[in-house]
């Protein structure tokens, strides 16, 4: 286990006590049919519901989605969506999830093999209610390059968080936890001595205060410099196991991302990510490659570090891009446009990025967010 060391900063004052928790409920070792599919499984939920997240882990070679899923017998994502007109290429423009893509509540394979993950409501639209949900995951073998689906055999665990508070939070409480790996110069002690690091914080600080949603405490860790250079999404799944468990979302800070399909800069390996990491372990990435630590300048240095930084934890949160023109699919929310370069989802870098009223309210629904009452 490589060492982990803590510095920490956070909010001033005492923290507003919480108004919403998170209940777990595991199913082990769930058997896939020979077309890749578990049975329906169920759960019941209360009547002060705010979000069901579900995540599924599987088989490394293989990758899985939440196909199905509806409320008190109300489908909300399925593989053939009631009333919703699919483009009549789609199943073969996207053979694995062309009736989730489209369903009321979006579902989509997991971004990491072996994994999938899944939160219903996504957008204001879907209502969920107390009382019974049913929903059934399928898995693929080989990639989504595919154009013929091969089922995924074996079996799956499934973990389900179920979110409970009052129906309209506004407000919201995100920790945030740091893991360096020294690349760029960005170690746990550099970091917390760094104006760049600090800029970048302050600057994901305001954008997601603007959304209701207060980040901190902040903590400061080191990871094993071996993770600093990214070559397998098997070696990504380790330096998240390394750490010890702690609330909030992870972003770690490596070299570069080319060698497990992200960006240049980052990439969210939940979308959404997992409550409190415990058996499930995700996290984001963000890569320091061309933004070391002695950057020319503070504000450029800190403008590259926190478009990716702001960005990728909105993905965990569970957004998706204002639009993804390879799936020809634009996001659920009435209030954002394809076009918004300033909006935090647009898919490649933004100026002065800003959520909009409809994200917010996803985000704050996620299990990694706590919700209090206004003060
Ligand atoms: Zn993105």
């Amino acid at each position: 286990m490589p060492r982990v060391s803590r510095l920490t900063t956070g909010p001033v004052g005492a923290p507003a006590a919480s108004v919403s928790t998170v209940q777990t409920k595991k199913f082990s070792n769930v058997p896939l049919d020979a077309q890749g599919r578990t049975a329906r499984l169920s759960v019941v939920l209360p009547p002060d519901v705010m979000s069901v997240s579900i995540f599924v882990n599987g088989k490394k070679d293989s990758e899985y989605l939440v196909e199905h899923f509806d409320s008190n017998g109300q489908v909300l994502t399925d593989e053939r969506p009631p009333g919703v007109r699919m483009p009549a290429d789609e199943f073969t423009q996207n053979p694995f999830d062309a009736g989730p893509l489209r369903s009321p509540n979006r579902s989509v394979v997991g971004a990491f093999l072996g994994k999938a993950q899944f939160m219903a409501p996504n957008n204001p639209r879907v209502a969920l209610g107390g009382g019974k949900a049913e929903f059934s995951v399928r898995g693929f073998g080989g990639s989504s390059t595919a154009t013929v689906a091969t089922p995924a055999t074996g079996a799956v665990d499934i973990q389900v968080q179920i979110k409970r508070g009052p129906k309209n939070v506004v407000r919201g409480r995100l920790p945030l936890n740091l893991y360096f790996t020294g690349s760029g110069g960005y170690t746990a002690k550099t970091a917390a001595q760094s104006p760049i690091i600090k800029a970048a914080l302050e600057k994901l600080t305001a954008a997601y205060a603007a959304a209701g949603i207060e980040v901190g405490p902040v903590t400061y860790n080191a990871v094993s410099p071996t993770f600093a250079k990214v070559s397998s999404g098997a070696q990504v799944q380790e330096m998240f196991e390394s750490p010890a468990e702690r609330k909030g979302v992870n972003l770690f800070f490596v070299n570069d991302l080319t060698a497990v399909g992200g960006t240049a800069v980052g990439a969210s390996a939940g979308l959404p990510g997992p409550a409190s990491n415990g058996s499930l372990r995700s996290g984001v990435l963000i890569a320091t490659r061309d933004i070391p630590i002695t950057f020319g300048s503070v504000e450029s240095g800190s403008n590259a570090l926190a478009g990716p930084m702001i960005h990728e934890v909105g993905h965990y949160l569970s957004l998706f891009h204002t639009a993804d023109t390879f799936m020809r699919v634009e996001d659920q929310l009435a209030d954002t446009s394809a076009n918004d370069t300033h909006n935090v989802m647009f898919p490649s870098d933004t100026e002065a990025p800003s959520f909009s009223k409809d994200q917010a309210w996803v985000m704050l629904r996620h299990p990694a967010v706590e919700n209090f009452n206004p003060r």
